[in-house]
C-alpha cells in the first residue's frame, strides 16, 4: 500500500498543529487571560465597594434624622425643666431621668455615626484600589491583546496556505486510510502514520510511536504489504 500521499498530508497536518500551537500557547495569550481575570476580579471588587457605600449612606442617613430628633427632644425637655423649677420634685425627676435616658441615646447614635464614618473612609480607599488596579490590568490587557493580534495576522497568512493546500490533498486519500488517519489524530495520537523500528535486523519490528513491539501477525502484515496496524496504540506503521 503506498502511503506516500497520506504522509504529505501528515507533514501539512503536523506543520498546521505545531503553528496553532505556538499561537495557543505563546506568553502574551497567557498574558492576556491573565490581564482578563485581574481585570474582573476588581470590577467585581468595585461593584462590591458599591453596595457597601450605599448601605453607609443608608445608616448615615437613618442614623443622622436619629440624631436631628435626638437633639430636638433634648432642648425641649430641657425647657421643660426651666418651666417646672424646684416646685414639684416627681415632675422634675421624671424630665431629668429621661434626659440622662436621651442622652445615653443620642451618645451611642453619635458612636455608630464615627463608625460608619471610619468604615466609609476605609470603603472609598478599598474603592480607589481597586479602580486603579482596574485599570492598570485593562490597560495591560489592551496592550498585551494589540501585540498579540500583530502577531497572529502574521502568521495567518501561512496557515490559510497551509491549510488550503492540505486541504486539497484530501480528494486523493484513500477513505479507509484517512478515516483511520482521522480517528488516531482526534484521539491524540499524533503523528499517526509512523516508520517501524527495528535494532536487530528485522528479527523484531517495533512501533515508532508508542515503542512496543510488534506481534508476529503485524510483523508479517508488514513485511508482506509494507503497512501494518500497531497492536498497542493502532497507529499506522510502514516500513521503508
Ligand atoms: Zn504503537
Amino acid at each position: 500500500m503506498n502511503l506516500d500521499k497520506l504522509l504529505e498530508y501528515q507533514s501539512a497536518d503536523l506543520e498546521l498543529k505545531f503553528m496553532q500551537n505556538e499561537i495557543d500557547t505563546h506568553p502574551l495569550n497567557g498574558k492576556l487571560e491573565k490581564a482578563r481575570r485581574e481585570f474582573d476580579a476588581a470590577k467585581a471588587n468595585l461593584e462590591a465597594y458599591e453596595k457597601t457605600a450605599q448601605r453607609i449612606l443608608e445608616i448615615n442617613e437613618q442614623s443622622g434624622a436619629y440624631y436631628g430628633d435626638g437633639q430636638k427632644e433634648f432642648a425641649e425637655l430641657q425647657k421643660a425643666l426651666k418651666e417646672c423649677g424646684d416646685s414639684d420634685a416627681d415632675k422634675r425627676a421624671a424630665i431629668v431621668s429621661k434626659l440622662e435616658e436621651l442622652r445615653a441615646k443620642v451618645s451611642k447614635v453619635e458612636k455608630a455615626l464615627g463608625e460608619n464614618k471610619k468604615r466609609s473612609d476605609d470603603v472609598i480607599k478599598a474603592y480607589q484600589e481597586s479602580h486603579d488596579r482596574g485599570k492598570k490590568f485593562r490597560d495591560i490587557y489592551y496592550d498585551a491583546k494589540k501585540r498579540f493580534d500583530a502577531f497572529k495576522s502574521e502568521r495567518e497568512p501561512k496557515i490559510a496556505e497551509l491549510t488550503k493546500k492540505r486541504d486539497a490533498m484530501r480528494p486523493n486519500l484513500d477513505p479507509g486510510l484517512f478515516s483511520a488517519y482521522k480517528a488516531l489524530v482526534d484521539d491524540g495520537k499524533t503523528p499517526a502514520v509512523v516508520e517501524s523500528r527495528t535494532v536487530d535486523n528485522g528479527k523484531t519490528y517495533s512501533c515508532k510511536g508508542c515503542g512496543l513491539s510488534l506481534s508476529q501477525q503485524s510483523k508479517g502484515e508488514l513485511l508482506e504489504r509494507g503497512v501494518c496496524r500497531c497492536d498497542n496504540c493502532r497507529r499506522i506503521i510502514y516500513k521503508k
